[in-house]
């Protein structure tokens, strides 16, 4: 993964202690992008992420100088955190923001990207993850959406992350179906860097290294993975976050 873009951290933002320490443990491994969520979609009502009072958190991460990866869910988020990261005085170019795949409301997908527009810096990306069904013209469009809304196109990134199985075979008991030759001919469509996230699409640590391996053949510009300094300790998705020792362990072979 030379001179690819990894961004890895945990599912949600759980404490301070957990994010600063799973970011400081990653900057070991050479890795500066942090996964920063603090709003989670549930398909059940649970915990939902920490939400507005970990942007302070967010905001140590940008003075310490590592990129924070966000979430977005609703257009009020990115004032949120323009506001509060602001007033922290830490650093608004030092965000990735994006889209989840259940995000898919188009005038929400407008108004987060015209926030984006108006209240961050002009250097922050948004990432696009592909929706849960598979339907390429629907994929694009989020994109047109995006641009439609004021944000340049060299300010997008995707990312595959799988496929509803919805009643397809699935031997391998993915959480979702990756599609690697379509979401390869999206990237040489549009033009936009791909990112990968195994863990969406594996749901299993185990799976996540066979995603990975799988996809090495593949032009990929980069991973989205969750890492967990404590994975069994984790409030969502435990099953698939990688340890520390894991990530090791999985970057090993990428050398
Ligand atoms: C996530 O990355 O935190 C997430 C919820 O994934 P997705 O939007 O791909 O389901
Ligand atoms: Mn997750």
């Amino acid at each position: 993964m030379k001179n690819k873009l990894i961004i890895a951290g945990p599912c949600a933002v759980e404490s301070e202690n957990q994010i600063i320490s799973c970011a400081l443990e990653l900057k070991k491994r050479n890795i500066n992008s942090i996964r920063t969520s603090i709003w989670k979609p549930r398909t059940k009502p649970s915990f939902s992420g920490i939400g507005f009072s970990g942007i302070k958190w967010i905001a140590e991460l940008t003075k310490l100088g590592f990129v924070a990866a966000i979430e977005a869910l609703l257009p009020e988020h990115i004032s949120q955190l323009a506001e509060v990261i602001s007033k922290e005085n830490g650093n608004l170019s030092n965000l990735i923001i994006w889209l989840g795949s259940r995000n898919q409301n188009h005038l929400i997908q407008q108004e987060i990207a015209k926030k984006i527009v108006s209240e961050l810096p002009n250097d922050v990306k948004l990432v696009i993850k592909n929706q849960p069904w598979k339907e390429e013209e629907h994929w694009l469009g989020i994109i047109d959406h995006a641009m439609m809304s004021g944000l340049d196109k060299n300010r997008i990134v995707l990312c595959h992350r799988g496929f509803s199985p919805n009643g397809s075979l699935n031997p391998d008991k993915y959480r979702n179906l990756p599609d690697f030759d379509f979401a390869i001919k999206i990237k040489e469509k549009t033009g936009l860097k791909m990112l990968l996230d195994p863990s969406h699409i594996g749901g299993s640590v185990e799976n996540v290294f066979k995603i990975v391996n799988n996809a090495a053949k593949y032009n990929f510009d980069g991973l989205m993975i969750e890492v967990h300094p404590n994975p069994n300790d984790a409030q969502t998705d435990k099953i698939q976050q990688l340890s520390l020792q894991e990530l090791d362990r999985l970057l090993l072979n990428f050398e």
